[in-house]
C-alpha cells in the first residue's frame, strides 16, 4: 500500500524478547491482537464482540511503547505511532481531518496497529475555551473508532483522569490495563533484557542489582539510563587506558583496541 511507500507505517523491529517484565500485558495482548492476525480463522465468528481497543496508562518510561511496537512485531502487522498534540492543529477544521486521514491510512495498511500516545492531549479542553473544536475532535476521534475493521487501537496516556469517557465505552477503547513502575523481579527481568546484547564483567550481578534499594521505584527508562551510565563508565575507562598507554609511549597501537568487547563492570 502507497502508506507504506510514504514510510508512514512499518512493521516495527521490537520483539517480545526485548521487553522485560509485563507478562501480563503480553497474554492479553497475544489473546486479543497477535493472534487473531495470526490465525484470521479461529477468530471468523465467536459469535461475540471482541476488544479491539485498549488504553494503558501508568507512569512515563514503563514501557507502553514498546509493549506495543511487539505487538506489531509479533503479529507481522503495521504500526503507525501517533501523538495526541500532533494531531491538534489551531485552524479549525484540520485536527479532524488529520484522525480522518489517520484512519484511512491505518485501514488502507491493515492489519495495523495504531499505537495512539497521549491520547489524553485530544480530550482535555473539552468544554473549556475554545472547546467547541475540540468536542467535534472527540466526536470524530469516536466516528473512526467504530468503524475500524483490521484496525487495532492502543492508546497510551500518564493522566487516565483526563480521558473523555467516552472513548472508553465498549468497542472504543474499552481494555484499561494498567502499566505500573517494575517490581523486584521485573527489575531484574528488564535489565537482563537490557544487558542480551552486552559483555559483562563476571561479578556483575543483576539480580542483586535489580533488588536493590538503589534501583527501587526505577521506571524501565531509569534502568536504560542505568546501563548507559555503565556502559560509558567503561568506555572511560578505555579512553584512560588508551591515553596511559600513547604516554608512556608505549607502542600500542590503536587499532588493538579496534573490536575489543566492551565489558560492562560492576
Ligand atoms: P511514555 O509514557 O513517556 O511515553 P512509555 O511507558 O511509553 O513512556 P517506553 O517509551 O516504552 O515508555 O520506554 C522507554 C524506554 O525505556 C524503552 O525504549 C526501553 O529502552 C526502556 N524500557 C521501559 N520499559 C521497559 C521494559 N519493560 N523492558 C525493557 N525496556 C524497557
Amino acid at each position: 500500500p502507497s502508506s507504506r511507500r510514504e514510510g508512514f507505517s512499518s512493521i516495527p523491529n521490537v520483539k517480545w524478547e526485548d521487553v522485560g517484565g509485563l507478562e501480563t500485558l503480553r497474554s492479553v495482548f497475544d489473546r486479543y491482537i497477535v493472534r487473531r492476525i495470526k490465525y484470521p480463522e479461529d477468530y471468523e465468528d465467536p459469535g461475540i464482540k471482541m476488544a479491539t481497543g485498549f488504553l494503558l496508562y501508568g507512569p512515563p518510561g514503563c514501557g507502553k511503547t514498546l509493549i506495543a511496537q511487539a505487538v506489531a512485531n509479533e503479529a507481522g502487522a503495521n504500526f503507525i505511532h501517533i501523538k495526541g498534540p500532533e494531531i491538534m492543529s489551531k485552524y479549525v477544521g484540520e485536527s479532524e481531518s488529520n484522525i480522518r486521514t489517520l484512519f484511512t491510512r491505518a485501514r488502507t495498511c491493515a492489519p495495523c496497529v495504531v499505537f495512539f500516545d497521549e491520547v489524553d492531549a485530544v480530550t482535555t479542553h473539552r468544554g473549556t475555551e475554545g472547546g467547541w473544536v475540540v468536542e467535534r475532535l472527540v466526536t470524530q476521534l469516536l466516528v473512526e473508532l467504530d468503524k475500524r475493521e483490521g484496525v487495532y487501537v492502543i492508546g497510551a496516556t500518564n493522566r487516565p483522569e483526563a480521558i473523555d469517557k467516552a472513548l472508553i465505552r465498549p468497542g472504543r477503547m474499552e481494555k484499561l490495563l494498567c502499566v505500573t513502575l517494575p517490581n523486584e523481579d521485573e527489575r531484574v527481568s528488564i535489565l537482563k533484557t537490557l544487558a542480551r546484547k552486552m559483555t559483562l564483567d563476571a561479578d556483575v550481578d543483576l539480580n542483586a542489582m535489580g533488588r536493590s534499594e538503589g534501583c527501587a521505584n526505577f521506571s524501565g527508562a531509569d534502568l536504560y539510563a542505568l546501563m548507559g551510565e555503565a556502559t560509558m563508565a567503561c568506555l572511560d575507562e578505555r579512553t584512560n587506558e588508551r591515553e596511559e598507554a600513547a604516554a608512556k609511549g608505549t607502542d600500542e597501537p590503536r587499532s588493538s583496541f579496534v573490536g575489543m568487547p566492551l565489558t560492562v563492570k560492576a
